[in-house]
């Protein structure tokens, strides 16, 4: 590394496990950061060396502790930061305080962020760049009326949507006139809790569309390469839970387009690290929706196609290399490998069975699948675990990859079988009724295909 001495890693669980494994692996010491709660977490024995933030805050708002672990990256002598995922991975402040601190951050720039965090301003960068939109309101909408007439427009359903929203909350299908009303008050005070916000506006809603999103790097140097899509239309209530890399029903020439329309805006920005632009894709067209600027739960498919390792690209990127030289040395676009198929699944602490209520407690069993083509990605996943109410409930991501699509399936089934877990009710039934389905195995789905499949919940 030029610049980079230690690596702090402002998260928990299985991403903050995935980035030290990749420190460790580029030879940079780490530092590890937990909560009270979190105190017998794996991450926190995974690291170099840990130090507990927030003391006597909030559970989720210790990993929001800006100045806190600001003072604690100094103090352990980490001269850079990776935020993961969700807690202060978007937040331009953090960005811009380490910023002002000389510290680095590894992700893209604040005012990057700033563009991205708000996806009014993100609609408006794809405009300029010239790539296909969905039918929406011209910036934020502000009343009933002008909501009615945009659904008048271009005929409902129509979508509500939060500008500052993420994590599929702060969404409201409209489907006539009479439920503008009552969807636009919601979609607002959902977004003011959420997102601290209750700027909203409007988009068609497209109708049983894939979503499909393609994995860029950017570097200082002005390169900015996809490594090729996701399909992540296996979602419930806007979330995803099984991800496919790449997308076993896009025709060929779709693909290309749609790879070079988010090389397209990335490089009219000038993005710099790793983000992913995100499409909804129907009837052959496909449409814009936001670019999330930040590594993604779902990563771990792309580097399994690709062979590409995008957390030592995103720290390479960051201590000012360039992606194609020296010691990042990834191929030149042409030339990026694309190797057979990977497929996630997100195993949960939650119970299918009880429309996903979370569990909580003690694992008191915990056996992993494994074998060729299989990668694990735990947090907590170990025999004693307690698993506490008090963050997101993912457990384990599991990750297997075969020649051919068929493959990776029954390898994604065979591991979801040997999984045993005891003591804490996860998802797993759920997610192998998925991997099983025979629409699921011939790419005939789209993101309503669980709400229309009551068979998965047997
Ligand atoms: P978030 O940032 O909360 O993840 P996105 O804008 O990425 O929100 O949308 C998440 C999901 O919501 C999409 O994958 C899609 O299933 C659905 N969605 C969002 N916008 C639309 C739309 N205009 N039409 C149909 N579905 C949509």
């Amino acid at each position: 590394m030029e610049n980079i001495k230690k690596i702090l890693v402002a998260n928990r669980g299985e991403i903050a496990i995935r980035i030290f494994r990749a420190c460790t692996e580029l030879n940079i010491p780490t530092v590890g950061i937990y909560s009270t709660e979190d105190s017998g977490s794996f991450h926190r024995y995974k690291a170099d060396e840990s130090y507990l933030v927030g003391e006597g805050k909030k559970p989720i708002d210790a990993y929001l502790d800006i100045e806190g672990i600001i003072a604690l990256a100094k103090d352990s002598g980490a001269n850079a930061v990776h935020p993961g995922y969700g807690f202060l991975a978007e937040n331009v402040d953090f960005a811009r305080r380490l910023e002002e601190e000389g510290i680095l951050f590894i992700g893209p720039t604040s005012k990057h962020l700033d563009m991205f965090g708000d996806k009014v301003k993100a609609r408006e960068q794809a405009i300029k760049a010239e790539i296909p939109v969905i039918p929406g309101s011209d910036g934020p909408v502000t009343t009933v009326e002008e909501i009615a007439k945009f659904g008048e427009s271009v005929s409902y359903p129509i979508i509500i949507k939060a500008s500052l929203g993420g994590g599929g909350r702060g969404m409201r299908i409209v489907n006539s006139p009479d439920e503008v009303m009552e969807a636009y008050e919601r979609a607002r005070s959902e977004a003011k809790s959420a997102f601290g916000s209750d700027e909203v506006y409007v988009e068609k809603y497209i109708n049983k569309p894939k979503h499909i999103e393609v994995q860029i790097l950017g570097d200082t140097h002005g390169n900015v390469i996809h490594l090729y899509e996701r399909d992540c239309s296996i979602q419930r209530r806007h979330q995803k839970v099984v991800e496919i890399a790449p997308s076993i029903s896009l025709e060929e020439g779709l693909r290309e387009q749609i790879c070079d329309a988010a090389v397209k805006i990335m490089k009219k920005v000038g993005y710099i690290n790793a983000g992913t632009v995100e499409f909804l894709v129907s009837d052959g067209r496909f449409y814009f929706i936001e670019v999330n600027p930040r590594i993604q739960v779902e990563h771990t498919i792309t580097e399994m196609v690709t062979g590409i390792d995008i957390v030592h690209a995103q720290i390479h990127i960051a201590d000012g290399q360039n992606l194609h030289k020296s010691e990042a040395s990834i191929p030149s676009q042409d030339k990026i490998p694309l190797f057979g198929y990977a497929i996630q699944s997100r195993v949960t602490t939650e119970d299918p069975l009880n429309d996903f209520m979370p569990d909580t407690g003690k694992l008191m069993v915990y056996r992993s699948g494994g074998g060729f083509g299989v990668r694990l990605d735990a947090g907590n996943g170990f025999q004693g675990a307690v698993i506490t109410p008090y963050y997101d409930s993912l457990l384990v991501k599991v990750s297997t990859w075969g020649m051919t699509f068929r493959e990776a399936a029954a390898k994604m089934d065979r591991n979801l079988q040997e999984f045993r877990i005891r003591g804490i009710k996860t998802n797993i039934p759920f997610l192998e009724n998925v991997v099983k389905h025979n629409n699921f195995l011939t790419g005939n789905y789209n993101t309503g295909f669980i709400d229309s499949t009551p068979e998965l919940f047997l």
